[in-house]
């Protein structure tokens, strides 16, 4: 789909306008250039005094209908150059989203809202004072987001409060998150860092080594500046695709390094891959005490597991579910993902029947999205997808189920290329809701990453201003370079947290 767009003359409109034409048309080009075959002409006429107006025309190469809308906003005085160009930006968008869903017949649920964090949007204006209703209002007039949606983010928000009701004096605490980047194979939408592990025995051994050492000297910092830890996330990869062994002396690691374990809100181990567990390392799981996993069935279709590479059945799941039950697992959380290829209702419905029989504590469903580096995304004519209506469909199904079997949302967040614009949703039974989840989805305190790929979020206690930092993606730079990523991660944590 070409669009030329004609009277805007900043090329700063260019990239904003082109995410909101994503978001109706698979391929589209939107150009401030025509070259006379464009398949829609684009009109703004807009004008900046003590209102900012905004005239749009639509017109397609194949009618001759004309689509027009305008909107206005009254021009705040006092601003800065960048914040005046964002009210700016705010009202271009908003026109051309509008005269988008008149010619397309698409509701954007979401508006104009491209960000991955919707909820804490709606934390902000409500820490600002303002009510409920206030903020709602605010939320639809800016953003163009839709009724039931702002209802999902204020029933997310309460949930939260409810399970963290101190989230927003947690700035002082830190949480942590370990990157393991082994698997058994590799996902064909995956842009984890996640290597096959087969045959790598040597380098999961340094890997290890070099994690050791970061628990260690991260863990010495935060005990000598009485820093708590509010929870520790080991994800990846696969953490439990390494040994039995392996895992005991992680976990023996963590609690001899890092303070105060005993009082860590949770402490989270991702079996993502029904293939990794194993009665051993659940045993070692059960004696240090952690007992919230994932078991990740992603879709009970065994085809479909097959199409996307992972190779374990769909009965290993369920029976994987059994023996973590038995094991004492108390809070199992199980991701799936709609959108699979060759996956629709039908599919997604036997989903949902197999989930019921299960019923884990929580449960994140998640919307496919094409991520740029992945075998999926690089190979897409090889994955059929369903349409937008059949994914909004199915989404339906998961609101609707979950609600019938007692589960509350209680985070929310994002992509881009995510299909039919939608999101992903963490669903949990009340008071089962996974802390680390809500807080790297909220932002309110520092995550500091440990291992393979991990990013650590700075937060600054007091200003809330973010900073980030990247250990290497791949096992051998890891390897290489670990003391200095250490360093560098203290030096930034002294800066941080003033001591
Ligand atoms: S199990 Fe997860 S991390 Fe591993 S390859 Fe699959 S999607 Fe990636």
């Amino acid at each position: 789909m070409k669009i030329y767009v004609q009277g805007l003359e900043d090329e700063r409109f260019l990239r904003p306008l082109q995410l909101i034409s994503d978001l109706f048309f698979e391929e589209s080009d939107v150009s401030f250039t025509s070259n006379q075959e464009e398949d829609l002409q684009i009109t703004f006429t807009l004008t900046v005094n003590e209102q900012i107006s905004a005239h749009i025309a639509l017109k397609a190469r194949d009618h001759d209908k004309v689509y027009k809308e305008e909107l206005s906003k009254p021009n705040l005085v006092g601003l800065s150059e960048k914040e005046q160009f964002k009210q700016v930006k705010n009202v271009v968008l908003r026109v051309f989203l509008s005269v988008l869903q008149e010619y397309t017949n698409i509701v954007q649920k979401w508006g104009v809202l491209t960000g991955i964090r919707p909820t804490k949007l709606l934390h902000m204006k409500l820490q600002a004072g303002k009510t409920k209703e206030e903020a709602h209002q605010e939320l639809k007039e800016q953003y163009l987001i839709t009724d039931d949606k702002i209802q999902l983010m204020q029933d997310i928000v309460d949930r939260q409060l409810a399970a963290v009701p101190d989230l927003h004096e947690l700035s002082g605490e830190v949480s942590i998150y370990i990157g393991i980047p082994f698997c058994p194979t590799k996902c064909a939408y995956c842009t984890f860092p996640a290597y096959a592990i087969n045959g790598r025995q040597g380098s999961v051994n340094s890997f290890l080594g070099g994690l050791h050492y970061e628990m260690r000297e991260i863990g010495k910092w935060l005990k000598e500046n009485n820093i708590k830890i509010t929870t520790v996330y080991y994800g990846g990869g696969t953490p439990t695709s390494i040994t039995a062994e392996e895992m005991d002396m992680l976990y023996e690691e963590m609690y001899e390094s890092f303070p105060d374990v005993k009082n860590i809100r949770e402490i989270t181990v991702e079996a993502g891959r029904p293939d990794t567990i194993t009665a051993d390392k659940l045993k070692v799981l059960q004696k240090w005490n952690i007992d919230r996993i994932s078991v990740n069935p992603q879709s009970y279709t065994q085809e479909t597991l097959k199409a996307i590479g992972r190779h374990h059945t769909v009965e290993e799941t369920i029976e994987k579910f059994h023996l973590s039950r038995e094991m004492n697992m108390n809070n199992i959380n199980m991701d799936l993902i709609i959108g699979l290829p060759n996956e629709g209702v039908t599919e997604f419905s036997h989903t949902l029947k197999e989930s019921q029989k299960l019923l884990p504590e929580s449960l994140t469903v998640h919307t496919l999205s094409f991520k740029r580096a992945s075998e999926m995304t690089q190979n897409k004519r090889k994955y059929k997808v369903a349409d937008r209506y059949e994914i909004s469909q199915m989404m339906d199904m998961a609101t609707e189920w979950t609600k019938e079997n007692g589960y509350k949302p209680y985070y929310l967040y994002r992509q881009k290329n995510i299909l039919g614009n939608l999101e992903n949703v963490g669903y949990a039974f009340p008071g089962q809701e996974s802390i680390y989840n809500i807080m790297i989805m909220e932002e309110k305190q520092t995550i500091i990453g440990l291992g393979c790929g991990a990013s650590s979020k700075f937060v600054h206690p007091k200003t809330g201003v973010i900073t980030r930092f990247a250990n290497p993606k791949d096992p051998k730079s890891y390897n290489d370079g670990f003391k200095h990523y250490t360093e560098e991660k203290i030096k930034i944590l002294t800066d941080l947290f003033n001591v």
